[in-house]
């Protein structure tokens, strides 16, 4: 790892893979892990309806909600709204999926590591229409 300043227009924005999306998701990478660092962090925007497949992560994610109005949700519990300046921890192999609202985008940085095994996220299949469009759960 080497001091540097990566400047933004050396990264193009991604389009994320519809192997493990639903709908149009435009990345942004802002650190790919380098050794003896396994952070991996992204800014990810999800536009209306678009969201993760059902996913977990080895060692955890951290989200932090940069615009906009999200949806989030961990296995078995109530979809969430995600608003600005709102973070969310998701444990070791949580199953779970987020994304944009259905009339609102959301951008996010996405926080994770790589295991000491080099594990990092395993996708699992879409998330329904049906499962996306359950009634959140309010902000408190
Ligand atoms: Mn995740």
């Amino acid at each position: 790892m080497r001091s540097r300043i990566v400047r933004a227009a050396a990264r193009p924005t991604k389009q994320a893979p519809a192997t493990n999306f639903t709908g149009t998701v435009f990345q942004d990478e802002v650190f790919a892990p380098e050794a003896p660092s396994r952070l991996r962090a992204s800014k990810v925007t999800f536009t209306p309806g678009a969201r993760t497949n059902w996913h977990t992560h080895a060692v955890g994610q951290v989200l932090h909600v940069l615009a906009g109005v999200g949806r989030y949700q961990l296995e078995g519990e109530p979809v969430q709204v995600l608003l600005p300046g709102d973070t969310v921890v998701i444990p070791p192999k949580a199953r779970h999926w987020h994304g944009g609202g259905p009339d609102s985008m959301m951008t996010h940085l996405a926080l994770s590591e790589t295991s000491e095994t080099g594990e990092a996220t395993t996708w699992l299949e879409p998330v329904s229409d049906a499962d996306y469009r359950k009634a959140p759960t309010r902000p408190d």
